[in-house]
C-alpha cells in the first residue's frame, strides 16, 4: 500500500477498490476509513485500519493526531472502518443525519440499482450486490447540515448530495488549488464517469450538476484516480451539457 500524495496536504490512501483521505495540518483529518473485513478480497491482508494506521505513520504522524473524521456515507467500504480507527484516536466525527442514523445502528446499504448501461449492470452485480448491509455501529458526534462551513483545515464546506446515498456529502477545501472529495457521486476509474450503483439516478445527476460551482482544480474519488488538473471543468463538460 502506497500513500499518495496528491497536493501539498492533501494524501489518498488506497484502501483495495476505495479510497481514504488524509488533510496533514497541525491537525490530521481523515475522510472516509475503508472497509473493516480482515483479509478480504477488498482491503487485503490486515483489514483497512491496519493499512490506514501504516499510511498515517508513513507521512510521519500517528493515529493519535487524527483530530477529525469526516465520514461522506454510510456504505460499509467508507463507514465500515469506522469504529476501529475511532479507537485508536480521539477524533470528532461528522456525518449527515440521514446517513448518521444509520450508523449509529450498524446498518450500510439502502436498496441500489445500477447505473444506466451493460457494464454497470455487470459491474454492478460483480461488487454492489454482495455489499455488507452491516457495519459495526458507531457514534456519530456531528450531524452536518448541506452547505455547512466546517471548521476544519482552515474551513471545509460539506455540500449535501443525494442520489447514491440518501446522506452522501462531498466536502470543499478551497485551499491548495480547490479539493473536491467526490465521495461516490462519481469515480475516475479510465474515465470520469457517474458511479455503478444508485438510489436515485436522476437525483444523482442533479447533485453532480450542484457541484460545478465550486471551483476546484482537485478532484478525489471514493474509486479511482484522482484528478489534479482543472477538474471543475471536466465535470462541467461532463454534466452541464
Ligand atoms: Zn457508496
Ligand atoms: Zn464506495
Amino acid at each position: 500500500m502506497k500513500v499518495r500524495k496528491i497536493t501539498p496536504s492533501v494524501f489518498e490512501i488506497p484502501l483495495g477498490v476505495v479510497n481514504a483521505f488524509l488533510i496533514n495540518q497541525n491537525e490530521l483529518t481523515l475522510i472516509d476509513t475503508g472497509s473493516r473485513q480482515t483479509g478480504s478480497r477488498q482491503t487485503g491482508s490486515g483489514g483497512s485500519t491496519h493499512q490506514l494506521i501504516q499510511a498515517i505513520e508513513q507521512i510521519g504522524r500517528v493515529p493519535g493526531d487524527i483530530r477529525h473524521i469526516l465520514i461522506t456515507h454510510c456504505h460499509a467500504d467508507h463507514a465500515g472502518g469506522l469504529a476501529d480507527i475511532q479507537r485508536a484516536c480521539e477524533a470528532t466525527t461528522y456525518m449527515h443525519a440521514a446517513d448518521a442514523s444509520m450508523v449509529r445502528e450498524g446498518k450500510a446499504l439502502r436498496p441500489l440499482t445500477p447505473a444506466p448501461g451493460l457494464l454497470n449492470k455487470a459491474l454492478f452485480r460483480a461488487f454492489i450486490a454482495k455489499s455488507p448491509a452491516q457495519i459495526t455501529p458507531v457514534k456519530i458526534d456531528h450531524e452536518v447540515s448541506d452547505g455547512e462551513l466546517l471548521e476544519i483545515a482552515g474551513g471545509i464546506q460539506a455540500i449535501h448530495v443525494p442520489g447514491h446515498c440518501a446522506g452522501q456529502l462531498v466536502f470543499y477545501w478551497p485551499q491548495e488549488g480547490g479539493v473536491l472529495f467526490a465521495a461516490d457521486t462519481a469515480s475516475n476509474i479510465g474515465w470520469l464517469q457517474p458511479s455503478i450503483a444508485y438510489e436515485n439516478y436522476e437525483e444523482g445527476l442533479r447533485s453532480l450538476r450542484k457541484l460545478t460551482v465550486h471551483p476546484f482544480e482537485v478532484a478525489c474519488f471514493g474509486h479511482g484516480k484522482a484528478i489534479r488538473k482543472n477538474a471543475v471543468s471536466r465535470f462541467r463538460q461532463k454534466w452541464l451539457r
